[in-house]
């Protein structure tokens, strides 16, 4: 290792829906605008039936609510974990290099992290512009998709040389067991799937913790 990689901070690479945001953001807007049966297709997903970008075709298909209607009620759902501010502010003072990586969608999250975004050093969703026959979705991280992923979790880490991964859902297995430390929210499905394969994960709650752990000083 050399000196500069030495000094060089760690790069963790952070899921969205239900990691930095507290709530799966997409899923409590379709739960808000799509019409009823739009979770079952979530549940065909998560068994394999389909892949992610299909299957949020379909889950978003019934939503018409325009931009604004969408963004006002992401911002209403859009509470962050406690200790995002820490993790911000470690990313400030560059003792953390985040990376987002969301199967998400930017309508929402960039409506809900704001001016918050530029604390990243490369963020990657996915792209939903709303319309009144339904929105139309664009997943343009090609480069990145791996299998049912249009944009693969353990894909990004590998491009960011990221040995530190956060995480909570079913779309972001493809770190356990390939990324060294897995943080995976206390109780999530990304908790399960690891606890079921043998494969270390590091429960967290808090981001105060996942510095803590990483022995990230407060300010
Ligand atoms: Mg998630």
């Amino acid at each position: 290792m050399d000196k500069e990689d030495h000094l060089a901070p760690p790069t963790m690479v952070i899921d969205f829906d239900g990691t930095l945001a507290v709530h799966d953001v997409g899923d409590e807007l379709c739960e808000t605008f799509a019409e009823p049966g739009w979770r079952d297709v979530g549940a065909a997903w998560r068994r394999g039936e389909l892949s992610l970008a299909d299957a949020q075709r379909r889950m978003w298909a019934s939503v018409t609510a325009d931009r604004t209607r969408m963004e006002e009620r992401a911002r209403e759902l859009g509470a962050l974990r406690e200790g995002a501010d820490a993790l911000f502010d470690a990313a400030r003072r560059g003792a953390l290099t985040l990376v987002l990586a969301s199967g998400g969608f930017g309508l929402y999250i960039e409506a809900i992290l704001g001016d918050r975004l530029s604390l990243f050093a490369a963020t990657y969703y996915n792209r939903l512009e709303p319309g009144p026959a339904g929105p139309t979705l664009d997943f343009p991280h090609r480069d990145l998709a791996r299998g049912p992923y249009a944009i693969c979790k353990a894909a990004v880490c590998e491009r960011h040389g990221a040995h530190l991964f956060a995480g909570d859902g079913s779309s972001d297995r493809s770190v356990a067991g390939v990324v060294p430390t897995v943080f995976a929210v206390e109780g999530s499905l990304l908790a399960l799937h690891c606890n079921e394969r043998g494969v270390p994960c590091v429960p967290f709650t808090t981001f105060d913790e996942v510095l803590a752990h990483l022995r990230v000083p407060a300010p």
